[in-house]
Protein backbone atom coordinates (compact mmCIF):
# COMPACT_ATOMS: atom_id res chain seq x y z
CA UNK A 1 0.00 0.00 0.00
CA UNK A 2 1.30 3.07 -1.05
CA UNK A 3 -0.65 6.06 0.75
CA UNK A 4 2.19 9.15 -0.34
CA UNK A 5 1.13 11.30 -3.35
CA UNK A 6 0.57 12.25 -5.97
CA UNK A 7 -2.52 10.02 -4.89
CA UNK A 8 -3.40 12.72 -2.51
CA UNK A 9 -2.51 15.93 -3.13
CA UNK A 10 -1.49 18.03 -0.62
CA UNK A 11 -2.46 21.57 -0.20
CA UNK A 12 -0.14 24.08 -2.31
CA UNK A 13 2.80 25.00 -0.11
CA UNK A 14 2.85 27.60 2.45
CA UNK A 15 6.65 28.48 1.55
CA UNK A 16 9.22 25.84 2.97
CA UNK A 17 7.69 22.52 1.16
CA UNK A 18 11.52 22.19 -0.26
CA UNK A 19 14.09 20.21 0.26
CA UNK A 20 17.27 22.06 1.63
CA UNK A 21 19.83 23.45 -0.54
CA UNK A 22 23.27 23.97 0.85
CA UNK A 23 22.28 27.62 1.75
CA UNK A 24 19.54 26.41 3.74
CA UNK A 25 16.59 27.08 1.23
CA UNK A 26 14.56 24.13 -0.12
CA UNK A 27 14.88 23.21 -3.80
CA UNK A 28 13.12 20.00 -4.23
CA UNK A 29 9.54 18.55 -2.73
CA UNK A 30 10.72 17.70 0.53
CA UNK A 31 9.05 15.00 2.82
CA UNK A 32 8.92 13.99 6.24
CA UNK A 33 8.79 10.37 8.58
CA UNK A 34 6.85 11.74 11.60
CA UNK A 35 6.78 8.02 13.02
CA UNK A 36 9.61 5.42 13.51
CA UNK A 37 10.96 3.39 15.92
CA UNK A 38 14.83 1.99 17.02
CA UNK A 39 15.98 -0.80 19.04
CA UNK A 40 15.49 1.54 22.11
CA UNK A 41 11.97 -0.17 21.66
CA UNK A 42 11.31 -2.74 19.39
CA UNK A 43 12.67 -1.15 16.46
CA UNK A 44 15.78 -3.23 15.09
CA UNK A 45 18.04 0.36 13.81
CA UNK A 46 20.36 2.55 16.02
CA UNK A 47 19.29 6.14 15.95
CA UNK A 48 22.19 6.69 13.78
CA UNK A 49 20.88 3.45 11.51
CA UNK A 50 17.76 5.04 11.06
CA UNK A 51 19.07 8.29 10.04
CA UNK A 52 20.79 7.17 7.33
CA UNK A 53 17.88 5.45 6.20
CA UNK A 54 16.07 8.31 6.29
CA UNK A 55 19.36 10.45 4.55
CA UNK A 56 18.91 7.66 1.55
CA UNK A 57 15.37 7.91 1.17
CA UNK A 58 15.86 11.62 0.70
CA UNK A 59 13.56 12.78 4.23
CA UNK A 60 14.27 16.41 5.19
CA UNK A 61 12.89 15.63 8.59
CA UNK A 62 12.70 12.68 10.81
CA UNK A 63 10.95 11.84 14.29
CA UNK A 64 11.44 9.33 16.50
CA UNK A 65 8.85 7.88 18.11
CA UNK A 66 9.63 5.37 20.20
CA UNK A 67 7.43 3.21 22.82
CA UNK A 68 7.18 4.99 25.97
CA UNK A 69 10.92 5.88 25.73
CA UNK A 70 12.86 8.83 24.93
CA UNK A 71 16.22 7.38 25.33
CA UNK A 72 16.82 7.36 21.68
CA UNK A 73 16.21 10.78 20.51
CA UNK A 74 19.61 12.36 21.82
CA UNK A 75 21.49 10.52 19.53
CA UNK A 76 19.26 10.47 16.69
CA UNK A 77 19.27 14.03 16.91
CA UNK A 78 22.86 14.19 16.46
CA UNK A 79 22.81 11.50 13.56
CA UNK A 80 20.40 13.82 12.13
CA UNK A 81 22.24 17.24 12.09
CA UNK A 82 25.17 15.36 10.68
CA UNK A 83 23.52 14.75 7.82
CA UNK A 84 21.23 17.69 7.35
CA UNK A 85 18.12 16.05 8.51
CA UNK A 86 15.40 18.24 10.72
CA UNK A 87 14.26 16.34 13.62
CA UNK A 88 11.89 16.10 16.29
CA UNK A 89 11.87 14.14 19.83
CA UNK A 90 8.63 12.00 19.96
CA UNK A 91 7.52 9.11 22.06
CA UNK A 92 4.48 6.93 21.31
CA UNK A 93 2.10 6.35 24.29
CA UNK A 94 -0.32 3.22 24.62
CA UNK A 95 -3.85 5.26 25.65
CA UNK A 96 -7.33 4.27 25.88
CA UNK A 97 -10.55 6.57 25.50
CA UNK A 98 -13.70 4.38 26.39
CA UNK A 99 -11.97 0.89 26.26
CA UNK A 100 -10.64 1.53 22.43
CA UNK A 101 -7.10 1.30 22.54
CA UNK A 102 -5.01 4.38 21.21
CA UNK A 103 -1.63 4.95 20.30
CA UNK A 104 -0.88 9.17 20.76
CA UNK A 105 2.20 10.46 19.78
CA UNK A 106 4.05 13.03 21.26
CA UNK A 107 6.08 15.50 19.27
CA UNK A 108 8.88 17.69 20.21
CA UNK A 109 9.15 16.33 23.95
CA UNK A 110 11.65 17.99 26.77
CA UNK A 111 13.45 14.63 27.29
CA UNK A 112 14.12 16.19 30.60
CA UNK A 113 10.95 16.73 31.69
CA UNK A 114 10.40 15.61 35.05
CA UNK A 115 6.87 14.32 34.90
CA UNK A 116 7.59 12.34 31.40
CA UNK A 117 10.67 11.08 32.78
CA UNK A 118 8.41 9.90 35.75
CA UNK A 119 5.57 8.32 33.80
CA UNK A 120 7.86 7.14 31.21
CA UNK A 121 9.72 4.99 34.28
CA UNK A 122 6.38 3.66 35.32
CA UNK A 123 5.10 2.58 31.89
CA UNK A 124 8.95 0.88 31.02
CA UNK A 125 8.11 -0.71 34.32
CA UNK A 126 4.60 -2.07 33.08
CA UNK A 127 5.91 -3.37 30.14
CA UNK A 128 8.75 -5.52 31.91
CA UNK A 129 6.55 -7.10 34.04
CA UNK A 130 4.14 -7.98 31.35
CA UNK A 131 7.00 -9.63 29.61
CA UNK A 132 7.05 -11.99 32.96
CA UNK A 133 3.46 -12.20 32.50
CA UNK A 134 3.54 -13.45 28.69
CA UNK A 135 6.12 -15.82 29.42
CA UNK A 136 4.11 -17.29 32.61
CA UNK A 137 1.27 -17.80 30.42
CA UNK A 138 3.60 -19.48 27.50
CA UNK A 139 5.14 -22.27 30.12
CA UNK A 140 1.35 -22.96 30.95
CA UNK A 141 1.13 -23.49 27.00
CA UNK A 142 3.95 -25.58 27.40
CA UNK A 143 6.27 -23.18 26.12
CA UNK A 144 9.53 -23.59 27.86
CA UNK A 145 10.51 -19.91 26.98
CA UNK A 146 12.48 -17.85 29.41
CA UNK A 147 11.68 -14.28 30.69
CA UNK A 148 15.68 -13.28 30.47
CA UNK A 149 16.18 -14.53 27.01
CA UNK A 150 13.26 -12.29 26.41
CA UNK A 151 14.83 -9.60 28.27
CA UNK A 152 18.50 -10.15 26.74
CA UNK A 153 16.93 -9.95 22.92
CA UNK A 154 15.17 -6.85 23.66
CA UNK A 155 18.08 -5.44 25.56
CA UNK A 156 15.77 -2.14 26.06
CA UNK A 157 14.05 -0.55 28.95
CA UNK A 158 10.11 -0.47 26.99
CA UNK A 159 9.79 -4.33 25.96
CA UNK A 160 6.64 -5.23 23.92
CA UNK A 161 5.25 -8.08 22.30
CA UNK A 162 7.49 -8.11 19.35
CA UNK A 163 10.73 -8.88 21.32
CA UNK A 164 8.66 -12.08 22.79
CA UNK A 165 7.98 -13.15 18.81
CA UNK A 166 11.63 -13.03 18.07
CA UNK A 167 12.41 -14.86 21.27
CA UNK A 168 9.58 -17.36 20.17
CA UNK A 169 11.40 -17.45 16.42
CA UNK A 170 14.73 -17.23 18.06
CA UNK A 171 14.27 -20.16 20.36
CA UNK A 172 12.69 -22.51 17.41
CA UNK A 173 8.99 -22.22 19.05
CA UNK A 174 7.65 -20.62 15.90
CA UNK A 175 8.85 -20.14 12.39
CA UNK A 176 7.72 -16.11 12.21
CA UNK A 177 7.23 -13.24 14.23
CA UNK A 178 3.88 -13.60 11.84
CA UNK A 179 2.98 -17.09 13.36
CA UNK A 180 3.85 -15.66 17.10
CA UNK A 181 0.96 -13.17 17.06
CA UNK A 182 -1.09 -15.16 15.36
CA UNK A 183 -0.83 -18.45 17.60
CA UNK A 184 -0.18 -16.44 20.95
CA UNK A 185 0.43 -12.86 21.14
CA UNK A 186 -2.32 -11.08 19.44
CA UNK A 187 -5.65 -9.68 21.51
CA UNK A 188 -7.81 -13.15 22.34
CA UNK A 189 -4.63 -15.65 21.55
CA UNK A 190 -3.27 -17.01 24.74
CA UNK A 191 -0.59 -15.44 25.91
CA UNK A 192 -1.81 -12.19 25.18
CA UNK A 193 -1.64 -9.83 28.26
CA UNK A 194 -3.59 -6.48 28.20
CA UNK A 195 -1.11 -3.51 29.19
CA UNK A 196 -2.09 -0.53 31.22
CA UNK A 197 -2.88 2.19 29.56
CA UNK A 198 -3.23 5.48 30.79
CA UNK A 199 -6.32 7.65 29.94
CA UNK A 200 -5.52 9.30 26.34
CA UNK A 201 -6.33 12.49 27.98
CA UNK A 202 -3.64 12.46 30.54
CA UNK A 203 -1.97 11.10 27.63
CA UNK A 204 -2.20 14.55 25.80
CA UNK A 205 -1.72 16.26 29.35
CA UNK A 206 1.40 14.58 29.81
CA UNK A 207 2.78 15.24 26.51
CA UNK A 208 1.57 19.05 26.62
CA UNK A 209 3.26 19.87 29.69
CA UNK A 210 6.37 18.37 28.17
CA UNK A 211 6.32 20.80 26.02
CA UNK A 212 4.52 18.75 23.41
CA UNK A 213 2.40 18.55 20.77
CA UNK A 214 0.28 15.49 20.68
CA UNK A 215 -1.39 13.34 17.56
CA UNK A 216 -3.62 10.96 17.44
CA UNK A 217 -1.12 7.12 15.35
CA UNK A 218 -2.81 5.63 13.27
CA UNK A 219 -6.84 5.88 13.23
CA UNK A 220 -7.45 3.89 10.31
CA UNK A 221 -6.00 0.90 13.09
CA UNK A 222 -8.09 1.91 15.52
CA UNK A 223 -11.26 2.46 14.15
CA UNK A 224 -12.32 4.72 16.78
CA UNK A 225 -13.38 7.87 14.66
CA UNK A 226 -16.02 8.23 17.59
CA UNK A 227 -13.73 9.42 20.22
CA UNK A 228 -11.73 12.20 17.94
CA UNK A 229 -14.25 14.75 19.00
CA UNK A 230 -13.12 14.66 22.06
CA UNK A 231 -9.75 13.92 22.07
CA UNK A 232 -9.84 17.09 19.52
CA UNK A 233 -11.65 19.29 22.32
CA UNK A 234 -9.14 17.86 25.10
CA UNK A 235 -6.45 19.38 23.57
CA UNK A 236 -5.05 16.95 20.85
CA UNK A 237 -3.30 18.56 18.12
CA UNK A 238 -2.44 16.11 15.43
CA UNK A 239 -4.41 13.58 13.71
CA UNK A 240 -1.53 10.77 11.80
CA UNK A 241 -3.38 10.69 8.36
CA UNK A 242 -0.60 9.23 6.13
CA UNK A 243 0.09 5.40 7.78
CA UNK A 244 2.04 2.54 6.29
CA UNK A 245 -1.36 0.64 6.65
CA UNK A 246 -3.67 3.40 5.93
CA UNK A 247 -5.34 2.97 2.28
CA UNK A 248 -5.35 6.15 0.27
CA UNK A 249 -9.01 6.35 1.12
CA UNK A 250 -8.11 5.81 4.93
CA UNK A 251 -5.95 8.96 4.31
CA UNK A 252 -8.67 10.93 2.52
CA UNK A 253 -11.28 10.24 5.03
CA UNK A 254 -8.50 11.13 7.92
CA UNK A 255 -7.78 14.44 6.42
CA UNK A 256 -11.38 15.63 6.28
CA UNK A 257 -11.59 14.33 9.56
CA UNK A 258 -8.37 17.19 10.23
CA UNK A 259 -9.74 19.64 8.48
CA UNK A 260 -13.26 19.66 10.10
CA UNK A 261 -11.61 19.05 13.17
CA UNK A 262 -8.82 21.96 12.88
CA UNK A 263 -6.25 19.36 13.58
CA UNK A 264 -2.64 19.37 12.44
CA UNK A 265 -1.99 16.58 9.84
CA UNK A 266 1.30 14.28 10.75
CA UNK A 267 2.41 10.86 8.98
CA UNK A 268 4.70 8.23 9.20
CA UNK A 269 5.77 4.84 7.80
CA UNK A 270 6.04 3.38 11.53
CA UNK A 271 9.30 1.30 10.66
CA UNK A 272 10.55 -1.09 12.88
CA UNK A 273 13.60 -1.82 11.11
CA UNK A 274 13.64 -5.46 9.77
CA UNK A 275 11.52 -6.88 11.97
CA UNK A 276 9.48 -7.89 9.31
CA UNK A 277 11.14 -8.06 5.59
CA UNK A 278 11.94 -4.85 3.96
CA UNK A 279 11.64 -1.47 6.49
CA UNK A 280 8.89 0.43 5.90
CA UNK A 281 10.96 3.69 6.15
CA UNK A 282 10.59 5.34 2.86
CA UNK A 283 6.63 4.04 2.15
CA UNK A 284 4.97 7.34 3.79
CA UNK A 285 6.58 10.73 2.61
CA UNK A 286 4.45 13.01 4.43
CA UNK A 287 4.36 16.83 1.96
CA UNK A 288 6.89 18.63 4.06
CA UNK A 289 3.73 21.12 4.40
CA UNK A 290 2.48 19.11 6.98
CA UNK A 291 5.84 19.49 8.81
CA UNK A 292 6.45 22.61 8.14
CA UNK A 293 2.48 23.89 10.38
CA UNK A 294 3.05 21.22 13.28
CA UNK A 295 6.59 23.02 13.38
CA UNK A 296 5.15 26.53 13.45
CA UNK A 297 2.38 25.31 15.97
CA UNK A 298 5.12 24.17 18.67
CA UNK A 299 7.57 27.17 17.68
CA UNK A 300 4.10 29.24 18.47
CA UNK A 301 3.54 27.56 21.54
CA UNK A 302 6.95 27.58 22.56
CA UNK A 303 6.86 31.65 22.29
CA UNK A 304 3.54 31.98 23.90
CA UNK A 305 4.79 29.97 26.94
CA UNK A 306 7.92 32.29 26.97
CA UNK A 307 5.62 35.09 27.18
CA UNK A 308 3.55 33.67 30.22
CA UNK A 309 0.63 32.69 27.92
CA UNK A 310 0.55 28.90 28.20
P1 LIG B 1 2.97 -3.91 22.58
O1 LIG B 1 3.16 -2.41 22.67
O2 LIG B 1 3.94 -4.66 23.41
O3 LIG B 1 1.54 -4.35 22.81
O4 LIG B 1 3.31 -4.31 21.08
C1 LIG B 1 2.71 -3.61 20.02
C2 LIG B 1 3.63 -3.65 18.85
O5 LIG B 1 3.62 -4.97 18.31
C3 LIG B 1 3.18 -2.77 17.71
O6 LIG B 1 3.72 -1.47 17.82
C4 LIG B 1 3.76 -3.45 16.52
O7 LIG B 1 5.10 -3.05 16.39
C5 LIG B 1 3.80 -4.92 16.91
N1 LIG B 1 2.71 -5.75 16.36
C6 LIG B 1 1.39 -5.68 16.60
N2 LIG B 1 0.73 -6.65 15.92
C7 LIG B 1 1.67 -7.34 15.23
C8 LIG B 1 1.65 -8.45 14.35
N3 LIG B 1 0.50 -9.08 14.04
N4 LIG B 1 2.83 -8.88 13.83
C9 LIG B 1 3.98 -8.27 14.17
N5 LIG B 1 4.07 -7.21 14.97
C10 LIG B 1 2.94 -6.75 15.50
ZN1 LIG C 1 6.01 -1.07 17.82
FE1 LIG D 1 1.21 2.21 17.29
FE1 LIG E 1 4.53 2.85 16.19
Amino acid sequence: MNNSPPEIRPPAPACASRARSAAGARTAPAFADLHLHTLFSDGTFTPEELAGCGARCGLAAMALTDHDTVEGCARMALACRNLGIEFVSGAELTAELDGAELHILGYYLDAENPALQTDLKKFQAVRQHRIHDMVARLNRLKIPLRAETVFALANCHSPGRPHVGRALVQEGFCASLDEAFDRFLKKNRPAYVPKFKISALEAIALIHQAGGLASMAHPGLNRSDEVIPALAASGLDGIECFHSKHTAAMSRHYLDIAARHHLLVTGGSDCHGFSKGKPLIGRVKLPAVYYDRLKERHQAKTAAAGNGQQ
